[in-house]
């Protein structure tokens, strides 16, 4: 029998760990956990992404700060907001969601954001920690630290003795991931687009992780019997069948044929996708936990 795990269910227990944690730190220390998310322009995605990060920053008790600027604020103002928020002891975590538009060098902005306030986990800071296995001093980006918890759930702590394959090295998904999965003592192997027989190389892997961006390009027998598949990919495809015009989702795994091979596999959607946004809200509570000099949960 396959498992398929049920990743909004899996990010609810997530999110119930951070309310408790809410509550527990502001009755112990009077602290109040604070979430600042900046927007700049009028993208309408990156406009529902922010409105839900704000709603689940409420949601878990949070003091949740939204800050929106027109498309033509300037690098400077930006960067101005930035040191104002860095500065304010009631904001935990800061967040710009990105893409910034074109005018503005968005790497100079995430570099401005104090390490220990950057809960995407961006700041090269915190993604030397990551790299150098430091993971109880610095923040993880939200989609790998979300995977990581099905991981765990799936075989514990320890990795020992286990082959995991990322396919993907980007600085956002595949190289933490790597990072991470290394440091639970898994024996990893790093794919990209120019890696030679890469249905060979899947097919050693015990834990099997595609970022890459190509819809349903991991076939069922580049999947090792029994293995855990973690399909990170968001592709908008055309779905003829539900009419015309229509478009759907699809992961970077081809689902249903894989899912026969697999013994445990994530779906798109609702796999690894709600994860990220239970974890930017996870690395806000452990941010306030930690300048409270208090341990932050795990999870
Ligand atoms: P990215 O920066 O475009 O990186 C894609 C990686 O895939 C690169 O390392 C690339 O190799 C590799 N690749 C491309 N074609 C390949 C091929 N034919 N064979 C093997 N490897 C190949 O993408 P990303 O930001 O890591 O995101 C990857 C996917 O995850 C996207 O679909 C994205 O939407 C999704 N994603 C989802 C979430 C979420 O669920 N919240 C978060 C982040 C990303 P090279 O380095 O050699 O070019």
């Amino acid at each position: 029998m396959t498992t398929v795990i049920d990743g909004k269910a899996v990010a609810a227990s997530v999110i119930e760990t951070v309310k408790s944690a809410t509550k527990a730190l502001e009755a112990e220390t009077g602290v109040r956990a604070g979430l600042a998310v900046v927007i700049v322009g009028d993208d309408p995605a990156s406009h529902a992404y922010v409105s839900a990060k704000s709603k689940m920053a409420k949601e878990c008790g949070f003091l949740s700060v939204q800050h929106t600027l027109p498309t033509e604020t300037t690098q400077e103002e930006l960067a101005a907001l930035v040191a104002e928020l860095n500065s304010d002891p009631s904001i935990h975590g800061i967040l710009v969601q990105l893409p910034l538009p074109k005018h503005l060098h968005s790497e100079s902005i995430i570099q401005s954001i104090l390490p220990e306030k950057d809960v995407d986990g961006l700041h090269v800071v915190n993604a030397g920690k990551v790299a150098t296995g430091d993971l109880e001093g610095g923040l993880v980006s939200c989609t790998p630290a979300g995977a990581m918890v099905f991981v765990r759930r799936t075989h514990g702590e320890d990795l020992s003795g286990l082959n995991a394959v990322v396919i993907g090295r980007s600085n956002l998904f595949g190289k933490p991931m790597s990072a991470l999965l290394l440091a639970a003592n898994a024996t990893v192997t790093t794919a990209h687009s120019r890696t030679g027989d890469l249905p060979a190389v899947c097919r050693n892997a015990d834990i099997l992780v595609a970022a890459v961006g190509r819809p349903e390009m991991v076939k069922a027998n580049w999947v090792k019997p029994g293995a855990m598949v973690i399909d990170v990919g968001i592709n908008r495809v055309p779905a003829p069948e539900r009419g015309e015009g229509k478009t759907k989702l699809v992961g970077d795994v081809a689902f249903d044929e894989c899912a026969e091979v697999a013994s445990v596999i994530t779906p798109v959607p609702g796999g690894v996708g709600p994860m990220t946004i239970a974890m930017l809200m996870a690395n806000t509570i452990i941010a306030a936990y930690r300048k409270a000099g208090r341990k932050p949960p795990k999870f």
